[in-house]
């Protein structure tokens, strides 16, 4: 039996292709005990409330998952941090903390989406608290659809602006900050997306071995996993639908 990880699929409407090879990859996932989603799994989220057909699909989607008896993590990323306890119920999902550290078979693994170790990019760093706020997500969530779409649509705009200005450095993460969280948690492997750079990074930090595995974004006519089982350890692999 293997773990899975994916993250920064960016669901949505005008990507179908990409929805229909992630509904056969959840097909095929015939030897998976776990599949963790380390976040952006949708481009937008603006609350368990709002409904479409896309959404209805994936509930339907992971639900029929975790009927098969696999186990269904979710982590938050930049972009579907409101994913709700409401969202996660009908998917058959755990809400998974960002960061959390999992043992697998006696190895801890730290797993984040990654935007967090961007600490480069100032403003988003500044940003980033308000938004994971309670007080201030309830607030956002007290708004009508209308509202909160319109906000997201501005929010995406503002922020494609911001990245254009920002250099390859600011957007990656920082290693110093990397080195920090893995000391921090006691772990020699760190596993995140959100930086759409995938690799898997080894190097050597006070005489011992560290690991970083960046899973890829996923597209129309691809996507990236990382499997896991005790035989072979943490595998990155790229595939096409
Ligand atoms: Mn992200």
């Amino acid at each position: 039996m293997s773990t899975y990880f994916i993250s920064d699929l960016h669901l949505q409407d005008s990507h179908p292709a990409m929805t229909q090879g992630f509904f056969d990859y959840l097909e095929n996932l015939t030897d998976a005990k776990a599949l963790y989603i380390l976040g952006d799994f949708f481009e937008v989220w603006i609350g368990d409330d709002y409904e479409s057909p896309l959404v209805n699909e994936v509930k339907s989607a992971l639900k029929a998952l975790t009927l098969r008896g696999i186990q269904l993590y979710i982590m938050h990323g930049n972009r579907d941090f409101l994913i709700g306890e409401d969202f996660c119920q009908q998917a058959g999902a755990t809400l998974l903390a960002d960061p959390s550290v999992i043992d697998f078979d006696g190895e801890k693994v730290l797993l984040m989406h990654g935007d967090s170790m961007c600490t480069k990019d100032v403003a988003y760093m500044k940003m980033r608290p308000m938004l994971r706020n309670p007080i201030m997500q309830k607030q956002l969530l007290s708004q009508t659809i209308e509202q909160r779409l319109a906000m997201a649509t501005h929010m995406r705009g503002e922020s494609q602006k911001g990245n254009q200005m920002k250099s390859a450095d600011i957007m990656d993460v920082t290693p110093e900050e990397v080195d920090k969280l893995m000391t921090e948690n006691a772990v020699k492997i760190l596993i995140h997306g959100h930086t759409h750079r995938p690799f898997v990074h080894n190097w050597q930090h006070d005489g011992e071995e560290r690991r970083r595995i960046v899973l890829g974004d996923w597209s129309n006519t691809q996507g990236w996993q990382i499997r896991y089982n005790k035989e072979s350890g943490f595998k990155l692999s790229e595939f096409k639908f």
